[in-house]
């Protein structure tokens, strides 16, 4: 574990997903928007093992606005919200998108290892279970989510911060 600038390492990762996403789909778009608390400062963390969870969170989010995105014709805006906040004793981290949303009936399925609802060769079903790991595990934080189904998902990290 090393101090990181967490704010730094949540922009730094954004842009690599974001990026891996036009490199697989030269059409995607989506409108990122940042807050970043400026107090937020450095945590003591595994910041490869971090920067893992925030890229697999950034790629789901992305990759289910996307999925909105194919399915309606209306004017749909993709959005990924990230936003960073210095709460007692903690860091939160959430990733908030107004993709395809997680029905009742998967939600408490998908921090299980191999759940995956994508097609063959999209998905590994590993992402979410290893972050939670990483989360709770290696650093003592929660890994937790809140969604409606066809509206949002946001997930939110919690990481202890002295
Ligand atoms: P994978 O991305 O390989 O499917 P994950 O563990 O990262 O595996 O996610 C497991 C499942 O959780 C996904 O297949 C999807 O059904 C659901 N999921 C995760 N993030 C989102 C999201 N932002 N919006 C909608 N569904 C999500
Ligand atoms: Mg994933």
């Amino acid at each position: 574990k090393e101090l990181t600038d967490v704010n730094d390492l949540v922009d730094e990762y954004l842009r690599l997903a974001y990026h891996g996403m036009r490199a697989k789909d030269n059409v995607f778009h989506a409108n990122v928007e940042t807050l970043f608390d400026p107090h937020l400062g450095a945590l003591n963390i595994n910041t490869q093992a971090i920067g893992r969870v925030l890229l697999n969170l950034f790629n789901n989010a992305f990759y289910s606005v996307n999925e909105k995105k194919k399915q309606i014709n209306e004017a749909y805006e993709p959005t990924v919200t990230v936003s960073t906040k210095k709460l007692n004793g903690m860091a939160e981290i959430s990733i908030l998108d107004n993709g395809t949303g997680i029905p009742d009936t998967v939600v408490d399925k998908i921090f299980q290892p191999f759940f995956t609802t994508k097609p063959t060769g999209q998905g590994t079903g590993l992402g979410l279970s290893l972050s939670y790991d990483i989360i709770t595990k290696e650093h003592g934080g929660d890994l937790s989510v809140e969604t409606k189904e066809g509206e949002y998902a946001r997930f939110f990290i919690q990481l202890p911060s002295q």
